[in-house]
């Protein structure tokens, strides 16, 4: 693969990628490269046809400089104006030459946000050179010495092949937090995914983050290895992390779109969807598993069947498979109606079903849709499309 980039690119203004983690919506997205160098993975549908490219480290250091010049008109104004309307705002922009809209509306959101966090896109930031992204780092550092947090996601697959040396480098400038898409610790998983990776190569790169004085969190996907890797997915990713202990421990609960590889597979039947039921015990038994770690466990995604499963490690361990557990225990009918109502929204946690109003919504939509123990996965598939 050439990942030169074409340094004859003019520069077209202010850029931002398509996605960033649910944990860096306040973030200020700078986006680095465009879309993802290995764009191989069966489930994944967020790069699709689109080419990987490197931005000129001179284009992504202008962009910085916008914000930085919305920033100040945006300061500027409401300082001499007091509290002022967001239309204010805008012409007070629209008055100056050199204000790129796009990056005055990323200003104008992050000034909202606190302006704390930054987020470097796309899939895969520390491919590029680590001296140009240290540049861009310090430079960022220097527009913005405020900045508590900045972070990128990364795959394993580079971060392994990045020295220490370097990526200490990288730490000291700036980026303190990475994400990184484990989703399996199992080598079968990880090869029928084509995820381009080994669980070996995913505990080397976690560990190297960490020694190199940086914040990881870890996603993983409950529900990749299907009905034939449910337990082997559950214990050798909790072997996996147990290994790396990271600081963040995230669940995105598999979904697939008809737009992925893995939809083939699945639409064949060569591989075959866990139920939500055999999510809930492959959840189990994760958790379960983990052990001699510290690291939080985070369940901040839509497409999880429990928005609260979530807490620090080991002492929240109970409480977490406590909440499992008692989704297990429930009969059919009512898990029936816990499952819809979370995917409609209506339930976030368990409890949420003491609400009588929520409670009631959730059955109406069941015997409204005549949706039945027997039939809810399918439904619940449907749904799941909605948020990817
Ligand atoms: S590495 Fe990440 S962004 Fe790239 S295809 Fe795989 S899951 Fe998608």
């Amino acid at each position: 693969m050439n990942l030169k980039h074409k340094t004859t690119e003019e520069y077209q203004g202010f850029e931002q990628g398509p996605i960033r983690p649910p944990s860096e919506a306040y973030s200020l997205l700078v986006r680095v490269t465009r879309n993802c160098p290995w764009n191989r993975c069966t489930f994944c549908p967020v790069y699709k046809d689109s080419r990987f490219s490197i931005r000129p480290k001179n284009h992504v250091i202008k962009d910085i400089d916008s914000v930085y010049r919305s920033v100040e008109i945006i300061q500027k104004t409401a300082q001499e104006e007091g509290k002022v309307p967001l239309a204010d705002i805008r012409k007070a922009a629209g008055d100056r030459d050199n204000v790129d809209p796009l990056a005055f509306n990323a200003a104008l959101n992050w000034i909202r946000g606190g302006m704390r966090s930054v987020f470097i896109q796309d899939a895969n930031s520390l491919i590029i050179k680590p001296k140009d992204l240290v540049e861009i780092l310090t430079h960022l550092k220097m527009r913005f010495p405020w900045v508590e947090r900045i972070t990128s996601y990364a795959r394993s697959h580079t971060i392994a092949r990045i020295s220490d040396d370097n990526l200490k480098a990288i730490r000291n400038a700036g980026l303190n937090r990475i994400h990184i898409g484990l989703e399996s610790g199992s080598n079968k998983v990880l090869k029928m995914t084509r995820k381009g990776i080994t669980k070996e190569t995913h505990i080397k790169a976690g560990r190297k983050i960490k020694k190199a004085g940086m914040e990881l969190s870890e996603y993983v996907m409950p529900g990749l290895g299907g009905k034939a890797y449910s337990k082997e997915h559950a214990l050798e990713t909790a072997d996996a992390l147990n290994q790396i202990n990271p600081d963040f421990i995230r669940l995105r609960t598999l979904a697939i779109p008809d737009s992925v590889a893995l939809y083939g597979d699945y639409e064949s039947g060569r591989f075959e969807k866990c139920s939500d039921l055999m999510m809930a015990e492959e959840t189990l038994l994760f958790i379960e598993s983990l052990n001699g770690i510290t690291s939080v466990l985070k369940s901040d995604h839509i497409l999880n069947l429990f928005q609260n499963l979530e807490g620090k490690l080991p002492e929240d361990k109970e409480h977490m498979l406590d909440i499992v557990r008692r989704f297990l225990a429930m009969t059919p009918d009512r898990q029936c109606v816990y499952q819809v109502g979370r995917r409609l929204g209506y339930f976030l946690r368990l409890s949420d079903m003491d609400n009588s109003r929520r409670l009631e919504r959730a059955e109406n939509a069941c015997r409204q849709f005549g949706i039945t123990p027997e039939n809810v996965d399918e439904v619940i598939d449907e749904l799941m499309k909605r948020f990817i």
